[in-house]
């Protein structure tokens, strides 16, 4: 079976899910929609992408642009089996009408509110409950960086609580409509804030509380986390659990891996595109557990992770594969490192 796969807004995620299908052997990205007429527009074609005008924009006004469209999102939803809603947080709700009068599967992503899905979706964490589902969402890049790591620390040595400090980039590297210039900024000062209930949309009985910090930078977030267990553990058993965990990567001092500035030099050489990072990484020598509770530090690429989870829900949604089959081959094919 493949699956066809259309993408609506093709920004900062939308770009990097079209090109994570189209690397899938078992998908066909059959078009990318697009509001605006621009490089980004012209970058679709160049790479053989069939581009669908959506939004405000007609036909025309890409046309006018000398760009070849196909039709509109509604010519591209008569072709696909699912649309991954790529679309500023908020947009994708008022999509979904067209999308269920279409009857094609949508994945959303993580700033819709979660009432906007049946299911909200990290692969490791809740695959199953998604499988067959016709709404999934992918959770921010933050909830998904938190879920990835606290799931493994609850499924190996059961977590009685959790805590974590976010330290978030201001705004992604193209976003010059954003971002503190000279400040750190409590985003919100009234606290908590919305992480810890966005975690429990995924991981429902897990209590946690977070606070969130926006830094002036563009490349990663950091986020610093202490989980209460319920055995006894030594650092050594937590380093050994995130080595086992699916797309968690310890990294650390031995490597020179000692910054967000290093991950980012290390992730130019990959290979991969754009930087990207999709593993969760870990750095080894800040795993320390002191009375039963563990504290560690973790980055997470917030233009990356989420792109194998979007990868996940398409196959869940279309019950093609179970998780081990469908992390297995998006992991391949993403080249992530274990
Ligand atoms: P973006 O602004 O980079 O891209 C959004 C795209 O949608 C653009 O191509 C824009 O032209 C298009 N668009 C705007 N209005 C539209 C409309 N009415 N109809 C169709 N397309 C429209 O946004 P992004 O950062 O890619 O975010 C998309 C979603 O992914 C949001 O829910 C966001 O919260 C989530 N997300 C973003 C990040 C991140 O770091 N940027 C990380 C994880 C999740």
């Amino acid at each position: 079976m493949v699956i066809k796969v259309g993408v609506n807004g093709f920004g900062t995620i939308g770009r990097r899910v079209a090109d994570a299908v189209a690397l899938q052997p078992d998908m066909k990205l059959v078009g990318v929609a697009k509001t605006k007429p621009d490089y980004k527009a012209q970058l679709a074609l160049k790479k053989g992408y069939p581009l669908y005008a959506s939004g405000e924009a007609g036909v025309g006004e890409f046309e006018k642009a000398g760009l070849k469209v196909e039709g509109t999102v509604e010519d591209l939803l008569k072709t696909v089996d699912i649309i991954v809603d790529a679309t500023p947080g908020g947009v994708g709700e008022k999509n979904k009408p067209a999308y269920e009068k279409a009857r094609v599967k949508a994945v959303f992503e993580g700033g819709e509110k979660a009432r906007v899905a049946a299911v909200s979706f990290v692969a490791q964490c809740n695959y199953d409950k998604a499988y067959g589902a016709d709404t999934i969402r992918v959770v921010s890049c933050n909830t998904t960086g938190l879920c990835r790591t606290l799931h493994t620390l609850d499924s190996v040595f059961g977590v009685k609580k959790a805590r974590a400090t976010l330290i978030r980039r201001a705004a992604d590297p193209e976003d010059i409509k954003r971002g503190p210039i000279d400040a750190i900024v409590p985003d919100p000062t009234t606290l908590p804030s919305h992480h810890g209930p966005d975690v429990n949309t995924v991981l429902p009985t897990l209590p946690i509380t977070t606070v969130a910090l926006k830094v002036p930078n563009t490349y990663m977030h950091v986020h610093s986390v202490s989980a209460d267990l319920r055995q006894p553990v030594k650092s050594e058993d937590v380093i050994e659990a995130f080595q086992r965990a699916p797309r968690v990567l310890l990294v650390g001092k031995d490597e020179g891996l000692i910054s967000t500035a290093h991950l980012f030099d290390f992730a130019r050489d990959l290979g991969r595109p754009r930087q990207d990072i999709y593993e969760i990484c870990v750095w080894r020598e800040s795993v320390m557990v002191v009375d039963g509770e563990v504290h560690y530090l973790q980055a997470v690429h917030q233009e990356a992770d989420v792109i194998p989870e979007n990868i996940d829900a398409i196959r869940a949604a279309l019950k093609s594969a179970d998780v081990e089959k469908s992390m297995k081959t998006t992991d391949s094919t993403l080249k992530m490192l274990k």
